[in-house]
């Protein structure tokens, strides 16, 4: 029973594995829907565009419809004039990379460029700075977006149409958007064609379908409006976010919390601000050779680290997006494990552990801190840990089981481990400014899937015409 109950608290603890299935199940995240009664907000990614931004904007304007422009940064600077245009009628720019590129393709640092000299062109057009980023396809990235997280917002969309082909046609094309046309959409189509993938004369089918969706919009008393208005009229909303049986599951995961500390006797890093809680305790899997060379045996002591539920709840509820519940967990990480490292080092019991231990289901975030990620063996633990998420999920979202499977191989928990010298070395005393450096992301050779399961999982989403969300 006590190793069931671990099992059960292992999955449930470590790093971003609670935030991350909190904004799936209470859908905080990168912004992807808003609320309302009446609005949804239409959303046009890649021009401007010589030829069919013109006419979009001509057909907005008779409708009196809002909407929200991601724009190519290049686009944008050969059609200055358009974007002039979009602003002076009440429309929201936002950025779509100066060129139409995955994020997956570029380094970080390549990817702010391209945002900051998008940013740059609509200043110099408009006179104003933007604060809203798409990322090309959906494709957004954790540690990407770490440093920008604070300054943009990022939107994502709840409907996409696959208007970008012009052989779908404006009769199927707006067949599928009225199906979709409901207050709190975020409506994903685009004005130019010229990207990869696309067929250039796409959006001239877009606007065919969108001319019958804005008469039938208005015939609905739907109106369209920028997802700036959305996102304020979302924050500024009534608490109607937990529903009462979602916030039952919540507490009584916090009860576990309590239950579980008193029985196993976790220490707690900071008490008057519980993050982190460890123990010592013997390590019982497979032989593993840690970073610095040394082997971890069966029967060597690990301190094992959980985070603390609540305070993580805490997070997620105050957060305005998942980028910034990252931030706010880095930021809280780098504090901590300073701390953790005297206190270790303090304890002649603990200062004689092998390595930091824990258990995952983020991939690469936890690297940044000096972990390094192991995988679990594929028995009865990690089959115990599938089927807890799907119980998890199968209880606060109806179609979460479905949802579960489909994404199954982005859950997959993995082991988080740190030799203590590294932890010493990088952490205690005059270590703790060095490992800010490290932090810099260096280019893995892994692909980005596998990056954090959460926000690979929103990208996962985002790319699929529209998912309701976990
Ligand atoms: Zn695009």
């Amino acid at each position: 029973m006590q190793t069931l109950l671990l099992w059960l608290f292992y999955i449930s603890s470590f790093y971003a594995f609670i935030p991350g299935l909190i904004t799936r199940i209470f859908g905080f995240r990168v912004f992807r829907r808003g609320s309302g009664e009446h609005e949804y907000a239409l959303t046009f990614d890649d021009g401007p565009d010589a030829h069919y931004t013109p006419l979009l904007l001509d057909l907005l304007k008779r409708y009196d419809a809002k909407a929200t422009f991601f724009v190519v940064g290049s686009h944008a600077e050969q059609n200055p004039e358009l974007v002039k245009r979009m602003h002076d009628e009440g429309h929201l720019i936002g950025i779509h990379n100066y060129v139409h590129k995955s994020n997956w393709l570029m380094r970080p640092a390549t990817v702010s460029k391209q945002i900051m000299k998008t940013d740059k062109i609509i200043h110099s057009i408009t006179g104003e700075r933007t604060s809203y980023y798409r990322p090309p396809w959906g494709i957004v990235n954790l540690f990407d977006l770490k440093k920008r997280g604070g300054k943009f917002k990022i939107v994502l969309w709840s409907a996409m149409f696959g208007d970008w082909r012009e052989r779908i046609g404006a009769d199927r094309l707006t067949e599928r958007i009225l199906n979709k046309l409901q207050p709190g959409e975020v409506l994903l189509l685009h004005d130019c064609g010229t990207t990869a993938g696309a067929n250039p004369d796409a959006p001239q089918q877009m606007l065919i379908a969108l001319e019958r969706v804005l008469e039938e919009a208005q015939s609905r008393g739907l109106k369209s409006i920028r997802v700036d208005e959305m996102i304020k009229a979302k924050e500024n909303a009534p608490e109607k976010k937990l529903p009462r049986s979602k916030l039952a599951v919540v507490k009584l995961w916090l009860i576990w919390e309590t239950i579980f500390h008193k029985a196993f006797r976790l220490k707690t890093v900071n008490p008057h601000d519980p993050l982190l809680h460890y123990r010592l305790r013997k390590y019982s899997g497979d032989t593993i050779e840690l970073d610095n060379g040394e082997l971890l045996r069966k029967g060597d002591k690990v301190v094992e680290l959980h985070f603390d539920n609540e305070r993580l709840f805490r997070f997620g509820i105050r957060s305005r997006s998942t980028v910034h519940l990252a931030i706010q967990m880095i930021r809280s990480m780098e504090k901590e494990l300073p701390t953790l490292a005297h206190q270790m080092m303090e304890n002649p019991a603990t200062r004689k552990a092998k390595a930091l231990y824990g258990v995952t289901m983020v991939n690469r975030g936890p690297q940044q801190f000096g972990f390094q990620i192991v995988d679990l063996k594929d028995g009865l633990f990690a089959r115990s840990t599938r089927l807890y998420l799907k119980f998890l999920l199968s209880v606060v979202h109806p179609s979460g089981q479905s949802r579960l499977k489909e994404h199954a191989q982005l859950l997959i928990p993995k082991m988080l481990l740190m030799p203590i010298s590294v932890l010493m070395e990088r952490y205690a005393e005059n270590g703790s400014h060095r490992h800010h450096q490290e932090m810099k992301r260096t280019r893995s050779d892994q692909p980005e899937t596998a990056d954090n399961g959460d926000l690979a999982l929103t990208a996962a989403q985002g790319l699929e015409s529209s998912t309701p969300a976990i």
